[in-house]
């Protein structure tokens, strides 16, 4: 059997970092925040909808979508949110289905779908495991601010809107513990390699 993995955890907890650890390993990996940006691209159908709801403000002078003046209408307004998750949602998921009906096809036993709002989002109906990356908010916070240009009040605001770190490790079904450093990461994902292979029936 082909196991599907998702993988998720709050900003700054090291998903990526993860995801490319486990390619070490013969694994590959869809970003579901990939796809997100893929179904908002010029020519798509839901830009042209983004575009007929909120006209040119929310668009570059190239046609493309202006992710922040976007992202500044709906971060306060529920309802336009919600509209946005209608528009663009089925269509992210139905693009997630084909990338991962593909890496089911490859020879590697199981794959992973990174998603930083796994279960928000309903992906996690899409995977057969959810492998949660934990840490505390202090280092994503700490790791956030020194990756990007976010500083400490914005990277709280980020974690606030986020789904509680208790909530998320109740519906984990592995946890990977990122308060280590990057060799403390990497035998952790060798042991869950080694699990998932056995799931898998590998030997
Ligand atoms: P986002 O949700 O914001 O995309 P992410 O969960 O994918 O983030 P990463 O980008 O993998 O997180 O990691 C955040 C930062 O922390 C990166 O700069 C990464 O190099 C660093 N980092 C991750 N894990 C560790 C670790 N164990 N020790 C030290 N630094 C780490």
């Amino acid at each position: 059997k082909r196991l599907t993995i998702g993988v998720t955890g709050g900003i700054g907890s090291g998903k990526s970092t993860v995801a490319r650890t486990f390619a070490t390993h013969g694994i590959s990996w869809i970003d579901a925040d990939d796809v997100a940006r893929e179904v908002v691209e010029p020519g798509e159908p839901a830009l042209a909808e983004i575009a007929s709801r909120y006209g040119d403000r929310v668009l570059t002078e190239e046609g493309r979508l202006d992710r922040r003046a976007l992202r500044d209408i709906v971060f306060r307004d529920s309802v336009e949110r919600r509209w946005l998750e209608l528009v663009t949602h089925p269509r992210i998921r139905q693009r997630l289905l084909e990338h991962l009906q593909r890496m089911r096809a490859d020879t590697a036993p199981y794959h992973l779908l990174v998603s930083p709002l796994l279960f928000e989002s309903g992906q996690h109906e899409l995977v057969d495991r959810a492998l949660v990356i934990d840490v505390p908010e202090t280092l994503q916070i700490s790791r956030t601010a020194s990756r990007d240009d976010v500083g400490e009040v914005q990277a709280r605001a980020i974690i606030a809107a986020q789904m509680p770190r208790s909530e998320r490790l109740a519906r984990a079904d592995d946890v990977l513990d990122n308060s280590g450093d990057l060799d403390a990461l990497q035998r952790q994902v060798a042991e869950l390699d080694r699990q998932y292979r056995a799931l898998c029936g590998e030997a």
